[in-house]
């Protein structure tokens, strides 16, 4: 191949641009170069005299997907995921059971890399539990962030062995992709750790993610029992002692007190959040990562999805891990989100386009890798060449958009990485020439 491509489809969804019928997008060096018409695009490398190779797909492209919420290290857990369970709890001991036994995390972790570049995904963010799942995205060459993951601390174990054990962690996984640290949930963590973890983090300019509003238990308990918290002198010792002493007080107002929160930072679930905790989330900058499907198989809740798109919520989606999924198919929860939205009475007829904007460029966002020189979540110049093409009639782009929003899954014909075929279905192969 010569050094340009030019990948044209009968539907081309840059996300930040409108849906563009008969479109394409020139790529070189693993970026992409023009997004327009094919037409446009062709005149424009030949107004300047550069050759170019053509790849055609009658279906759709957009930009590769964002699974913002997973840990590929449990993969091989999905005999826990297969369960029905009546909560938190009744899942969680479900999983130690089976996670207690050990497993060979590492090529657990490279199966499900290997599921979700088939899935269309090119960025996630995935929390790691043991070192061994450390370099799943590493080795199978994804983006976006890995997490590793902080739990169990109390505060004194925290500073005599804690932090040094975990930025001793935190400083080994491999890179690329970016790095961070997930302070698992609030209530399995001391204070004292949960307000040292993101000082960690934003000395060395990494992110944070956790588990906030996936417990019952965690939402803001009204009307308040005591009131106002006892903190402007000391720190409660945990959420679970704060609780204990009769304060109501909700996990997101507890870790936003702690400093916690912010641009850097995304949360996974917010199942449990009143308005007050999602308007905290906005007022912080930080977004949501929607897991419809976990939440259903551990016998939640569904999201308040509805609200989070009316009140203007940053929101992005993530399968979570086969541990609590059917799949690490993304699309499969958009579909979720799609109907549980409707179900929730939003009307709104920009409902897809938001969804897929979520699982692409609202993931990139969640995890901050939407700007900067590696920027990704959409189709535009500079942008890598992060793409997923699809199969779905193309006639009308809004039906594309609305098939592809409600019924998506199973439908990733080809996966891209910055420019590179990771994923080729025998249909795209027979199609278009190019095999992964
Ligand atoms: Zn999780």
């Amino acid at each position: 191949m010569t050094g340009v491509t030019v990948y044209s489809a009968g539907l081309v969804i840059p996300i930040t641009a409108p849906p563009i019928p008969g479109g394409a997008i020139a790529v070189a060096g693993g970026r992409i170069r023009h997004v327009g018409d094919r037409a446009w695009v062709i005149a424009e490398l030949a107004a300047r005299g550069e050759a170019f190779d053509e790849v055609h797909w009658p279906g759709v492209l957009m930009p590769g997907l964002v699974n913002a919420h997973s840990h590929l290290q449990y993969t091989g857990m999905a005999e826990v995921g297969r369960g029905g369970y009546a909560g938190f709890g009744d899942w969680s001991a479900a999983f130690d059971a089976v996670y207690a036994g050990g497993r060979d995390w590492r090529s657990d972790a490279a199966a499900g890399a290997r599921m979700m570049i088939e899935a269309g995904t090119t960025a996630v963010a995935d929390i790691v539990t043991d070192a061994e799942a450390g370099g799943a995205l590493h080795e199978a060459g994804l983006g976006g962030i890995t997490y590793w993951e902080v739990m169990s601390w109390t505060g004194p174990a925290w500073a005599a062995t804690g932090r040094a054990q975990v930025e001793a962690a935190l400083d080994a996984l491999p890179s690329p992709p970016g790095t961070g640290l997930s302070p698992h949930a609030p209530y399995s963590l001391d204070a004292l750790p949960l307000q040292e973890i993101p000082d960690i983090v934003r000395e060395r300019g990494g992110r944070i993610h956790l588990h906030l509003g996936e417990a019952a238990f965690e939402r803001e308990e009204l009307p308040p029992l005591r009131d106002p918290l006892p903190w402007h002198d000391s720190l409660p010792g945990s959420f679970r002692e704060l609780r204990g002493a009769g304060y109501g007080t909700g996990a997101t107002e507890f870790v936003d007190r702690l400093g916690v929160l912010g641009p850097d930072c995304h949360i996974a679930h917010g199942v449990y959040m009143t308005s007050r905790d999602r308007a905290l989330l906005r007022a912080r900058g930080t977004s949501v990562a929607l897991c419809p499907r976990s939440n259903a198989v551990i016998g939640l809740d569904e999201p308040p999805v509805a609200a989070y798109l009316v009140e203007g919520s940053g929101i992005a989606v993530g399968t979570d891990s086969l541990s609590s999924s059917p799949s690490l198919d993304l699309l499969a929860d958009v579909a979720a989100l799609h109907r549980i939205a409707r179900a929730q009475g939003y009307t709104d007829r920009d409902l897809a386009e938001r969804l897929l904007r979520a699982a692409t460029l609202g993931g990139a966002h969640a995890l901050g890798i939407d700007t900067g020189p590696d920027r990704t979540g959409y189709l535009a110049v500079g942008a890598l060449a992060d793409l997923a093409f699809l199969d779905a009639p193309t006639v009308d782009a809004v039906d594309a958009v609305e098939l592809l929003a409600s019924d998506g899954a199973g439908r990733v014909a080809a996966t891209l990485i910055a420019g590179v075929a990771r994923h080729t279905s025998p249909t795209f192969a027979d199609t278009t020439g190019v095999r992964a």
